[in-house]
């Protein structure tokens, strides 16, 4: 095996838990180049951990026929762990030998068409990415941080002992309150730490809640995901919801604390001893991705997580 195209576009935490597929790819195949398809949103991230990053945006038809192009046989194997109808026909332009990620089997599929959704809790997702690429485990997350990142970030922190907090989320029902993820924060201050706040454009009206709650030391909310993640590098700790950042900041060396309510833990947990925080009850998980609204209308599963629970698992992370 000399080349292999791994596919996976989005979303954050998906590429960076498809990450752990590179160490067991060059161990099984030693001198094999990898090049991947992503996102343009993400490709900085996967520059040095990968060959070659192929980026492309979903939305420009030019752009997607530049990747068919591009990738036009030039591949031994292709994985597809992005399973749509477009990353099929770029496996299958790639490569003659493909191997796909199967989310739903046909029956489950249906079910999620008409509101049935199967709710998978069984198995980590860098297992199922690891039994498709057809290897024995998946590896470790791993993301390399830029130079030019790494200095934006040291510019923007300076020195000191750094946690950081992250209260987005896509889905409403996976948001911690950004008034807790603040006086997580405060309290952590107030013991010497210094505060990153991270987000993005979306999550405007929690970032106003966090720096409400607790002097914000680096505010790098405008930062791209590189910046991001050259700034998670430097930091103890993130506390976040069930996000891709809290992947991100495992990839690069820094202790994750996520707190998950309606999702899977087993299935979307960072893989780190400590790493996350669930109250476990018996209606969690209720969904895979999160809704927009708590099914029995209460929210418990993150409305009963108090601040002094998640601060001592801080606490214990942070030794
Ligand atoms: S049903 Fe349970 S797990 Fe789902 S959102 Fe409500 S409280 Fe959380």
């Amino acid at each position: 095996m000399k080349s292999i195209l791994l596919i996976r576009y989005s979303a954050l935490g998906d590429v960076v838990l498809a990450t752990s597929l590179l160490a067991p790819l060059r161990a099984k195949y030693p001198q094999v180049r990898i090049e991947w398809v992503v996102d343009a949103a993400y490709a900085t991230l996967l520059e040095g951990v990968v060959d070659r990053v192929i980026p492309f945006s979903r939305k420009d038809g030019a752009s997607r026929a530049a990747v068919l192009h591009d990738v036009k046989g030039r591949f031994d194997l292709a994985i597809d762990l992005q399973n749509k109808v477009w990353s099929v026909r770029v496996a299958r332009a790639a490569a003659p030998k493909r191997l796909r990620f199967v989310r739903r089997t046909p029956l489950q599929a249906l079910g999620s068409l008409f509101g049935r959704d199967t709710i998978f809790n069984e198995v980590p997702t860098t297992t199922l990415y690891a039994r498709a690429a057809q290897l024995d485990e998946a590896g470790p997350l791993k993301l390399v941080v830029s130079e030019d990142a790494r200095r934006r970030a040291a510019q923007l922190m300076g020195e000191g002992r750094w946690i950081a907090v992250a209260p987005g989320a896509a889905w409403e029902t996976k948001r911690w309150a950004p008034e807790r993820f603040g006086q997580v924060a405060a309290a952590l201050r107030s013991e010497g730490f210094r505060v990153a706040l991270l987000g993005g454009p979306m999550d405007g009206p929690l970032l106003e809640a966090v720096r409400k709650t607790c002097t914000v030391d680096a505010d790098l909310t405008a930062e791209s995901m590189n910046v991001l993640a050259a700034a998670l590098a430097r930091t103890e700790l993130l506390v976040g919801n069930d996000s891709g950042l809290v992947h991100v900041a495992l990839a690069v060396g820094s202790k994750p604390l996520a707190l998950f309510g309606p999702t899977s833990l087993t299935r979307w947990g960072p893989r780190a001893p400590g790493a996350a925080v669930s109250l476990g009850l018996p209606c969690s998980p209720c969904s895979n991705h999160g809704s927009h609204g708590c099914p029995l209308g209460h929210h418990d599963c993150l409305e009963k997580l108090d601040v002094a629970t998640v601060l001592a698992a801080a606490r214990q992370l942070l030794g």
